[in-house]
């Protein structure tokens, strides 16, 4: 059986690669970028002026003149003026071009303008080239505004925008499909009999999905070879990805590993030691373009096998860092027997001093998916050793 560090390593090696499409640029928040993004001219394009105030030339000031008669007005927008006369002024305007002739700007805090003549009020501390953001100091034309495999935040599509760029090419992100299987199931809103249950495991996959822009369709199917068979056939069609709950398990109706397998898909694990979720199964088709997650049916057991594995797994594939666990200590001690990593749901706290702190929630159990509704994470609890003391530092996945 595989160890927990073996299946991680296992999916590293085993990813998908989606392909690329062109969106418009409002619709490319959060994607992933597939193109480099390069500077269409110099950033800024001009000398711009960064305050408002007046434009001199400097030789004057450093020549002890404070008073400087107003030439024009140079707006934001307007085509570059001189200042035809080094010893005046011309006002100029925040994103205005420097006007050719001029190399400093005055604040208008630091003079009063009277009757067409700017004086200084300030006159100490300048220097030659203040105030002016000068031209391709940010960056020069053609570098590399943003490479490909940024992720798209509001300031990254504020530099796209800057460049012109109406449409942009992202990585494509993945076609899911939620499969959930089992006889006892009914779905959530027919009323079960006795022996049945409302399947839940779907839904609970269906919004962890969306949490990573994933709009997964939701299909459950009988255990039953046949239907299973047909139904995972059509949906291997026009899915990147199948995320699964039950039927993986060791039990007389547990038929999904057998199913995949006849359908092409490769077994690359089948079980690791962990509890819960020890019987996760992971596959890809023999052309890697599809690839499949079976999860084992208990509810805490999909929700753990998701969160550990098959999100970060995604967030990979769709060119995102997936978030590393916190780390956090335990509150009060945790044992436990099996040689085997131990993930326990938990609780966690910040305390005032800055600390972690992670209460274990035990439950009753991997069917005791109402215990994960005061959980934050699970802690994860390596086989060795097997007591954990209050205060020892531990890894915790969140749980959304
Ligand atoms: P299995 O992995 O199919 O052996 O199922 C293990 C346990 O999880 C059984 O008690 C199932 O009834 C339960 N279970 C399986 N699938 C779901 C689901 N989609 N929603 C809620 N519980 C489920
Ligand atoms: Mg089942």
């Amino acid at each position: 059986m595989l160890t927990v560090a073996d299946a991680d390593q296992l999916l590293a090696t085993h990813g998908l690669t989606l392909s690329t499409e062109t969106v418009p640029f409002a619709e490319a928040r959060g994607r992933v970028l597939a193109e480099t993004i390069l500077a269409d001219r110099d950033f800024p394009p001009f000398d711009r002026v960064a305050m408002d105030g007046i434009a001199i030339q400097f030789t004057a000031l450093a020549d002890g003149q404070t008073t400087y008669p107003v030439l024009a007005v140079q707006r934001a927008g307007e085509p570059i003026q001189p200042l035809s006369d080094p010893r005046g002024c011309i006002e100029v305007m925040t994103g205005a071009v420097l006007p050719s002739g001029a190399d400093a700007v005055i604040r208008y805090e630091d003079l009063s303008i009277t009757d067409g003549i700017a004086t200084l009020t300030i006159p100490a501390d300048m220097v030659r080239g203040q105030n002016i953001h000068r031209q391709g100091t940010d960056r020069r034309t053609f570098d590399v505004l943003l490479p490909a495999g940024t992720v798209l935040r509001p300031v990254e599509l504020a530099v796209v925008a800057s460049v012109g760029q109406t449409s942009v090419s992202v990585l494509k992100r993945p076609r899911v499909a939620v499969v959930s299987t089992g006889d006892e199931l009914v779905d959530t809103h027919q009323t079960p009999l006795p022996h049945q249950i409302r399947q839940s495991n779907a839904y609970l996959l269906q919004a962890a999905l969306r949490d990573l822009s994933i709009d997964a369709s939701v299909h459950h199917f009988p255990d039953d070879i046949a239907t299973i068979t047909a139904g995972l056939s059509s949906l291997l069609a026009t899915n990147d990805v199948l995320v699964m709950t039950g039927g993986v398990s060791a039990g007389k109706a547990d038929f999904v590993p057998e199913v995949l397998g006849g359908l092409g898909i490769q077994r690359l694990f089948h079980k690791i030691e962990q509890r819960p979720g020890k019987p996760l199964w992971f596959g890809r088709s023999a052309d890697a373009q599809r690839v499949v997650f079976a999860l084992p049916g208990n509810p805490v057991s999909t929700t753990l096998c998701f969160y550990r594995y098959v999100r970060p797994y995604l967030q990979t594939a769709m060119g995102m860092s997936p978030e590393p666990p916190l780390f956090a200590q335990l509150a009060s001690p945790v044992t436990f027997k099996p040689q085997l990593t131990y993930f326990t749901p938990a609780r966690l706290e910040a305390t005032p001093d800055g600390q972690l702190l992670a209460n274990p929630l035990p439950g009753s159990g991997s069917g005791d998916f109402t215990n994960l509704t005061a959980a934050d994470a699970f802690l994860e609890l390596p086989a060795n050793p097997h007591e954990f003391p209050a205060g020892t530092l531990v890894a915790a996945w969140p749980i959304g």
